[in-house]
């Protein structure tokens, strides 16, 4: 099987109604939306860095796409055309199949169409997946709009996938707690509709790809203001508390990556914010304040929490 039986097999579809030319050209030609921004975003996954070499192909198809779905959610933009750049160590028919399977299974809900990419033989298997969103002109939602005052909110539970990832690669007998786990780890769900519901109210937004702390860290820098997180309020799922120790299941909440959900800064009150939940069928809770200065603290039931982490780092 050469490249070109791979891209017509699994990869060319009817070409969707905003694309003037799909796949199979030099390029693809797609017919933006008047009075609205473009947003581009790309993420890699590598195997054995990004997700163990054993993950099933459907769900590193799936995953490919919810990761960089997730970024664009982050930013409250809808998903529109994506471009993926395979590389395998070896094509197999039956890999291809269930991995093109996700992606699509991914990509569908959102109606977001592949409309070219780039096929390439190599050592590792690796994904490379580019997402072209869009949004109302100047209505992104960036990390850099927290003020002092704020709430700082995150969407779902955290910690879920850390503690998945660690179960897929530790072994633990299977039941639905363990399932739930291991589920959110290899099929994060973006939270699009979430993005899009907050981006009217939200000072300052970002996905949670290397864990709470760092990544709220991240936006709190951004936005030249300090924060303080309540560990006790943070989300935990209920397999979660049920399998982990409390202390584990706040590692894995503060310092595990690899969630998808939100976190974001609003002024806002609880009905309201509960409205907005509703809306997009995930849960929303408020986690901690931002305030003048730097950095972020850690308070447990109010009492000082000392916690140090700088999230997943591929270079040191
Ligand atoms: P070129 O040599 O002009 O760069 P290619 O031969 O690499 O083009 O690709 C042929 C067509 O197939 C192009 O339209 C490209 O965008 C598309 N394509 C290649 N690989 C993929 C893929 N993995 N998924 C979707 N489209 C792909
Ligand atoms: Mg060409």
């Amino acid at each position: 099987m050469d490249e070109f039986e791979i891209i017509r097999r699994y990869f060319e579809r009817e070409t969707a109604a905003d694309v003037r030319v799909g796949v199979g050209d030099d390029g693809a030609v797609l017919i933006p939306s008047p009075d609205r921004d473009l947003i581009t975003v790309v993420d890699t996954l590598v195997a054995g860095i990004h997700f163990p070499e054993t993950l099933a192909a459907a769900d590193i198809g799936y995953r490919s796409v919810a990761v960089n779905l997730s970024d664009v959610a982050a930013m409250g933009a809808r998903p529109r055309w994506m471009t993926l750049a395979l590389t395998l160590a070896e094509p197999d028919s039956s890999w291809l199949e269930d991995f093109s399977r996700g992606l699509f299974e991914a990509a569908d809900p959102h109606e977001l169409a592949l409309v070219g990419g780039d096929t390439t033989r190599g050592s590792d298997t690796v994904v490379s997946i580019q997402i072209i969103a869009d949004v109302a002109t100047g209505r992104a939602m960036t990390r850099d709009g927290a003020e002092p005052g704020d709430s700082i909110f995150v969407t779902g539970t955290v910690g879920d996938a850390a503690a998945g990832l660690s179960i897929l690669q530790g072994g633990l007998a299977r039941s639905d707690d363990v399932d739930f786990l291991i589920r959110r780890f290899a099929r994060p769900d973006a939270r699009v509709a979430a993005g899009a519901a907050i981006a009217a109210v939200a000072h300052a937004a970002i996905d949670l790809s290397d864990g709470l702390f760092a990544d709220l860290g991240k936006l709190l820098a951004a936005s030249e203001v300090s924060g303080t997180l309540e560990l006790a309020d943070i989300p935990l799922s209920s397999p979660m508390s049920s399998l982990m120790a409390e202390n584990d299941a706040i590692r894995f909440a503060l310092g595990g990556g690899d969630d998808y959900e939100l976190c974001f800064a609003a002024r806002i009150a609880d009905a309201d914010i509960g409205a907005i939940a509703e809306r997009a069928g995930v849960s929303i809770t408020r986690i901690g304040r931002v305030d003048e200065g730097d950095g972020l603290r850690c308070t447990r039931n109010g009492d000082d929490y000392p916690y140090r982490d700088d999230g997943y780092r591929h270079f040191h």
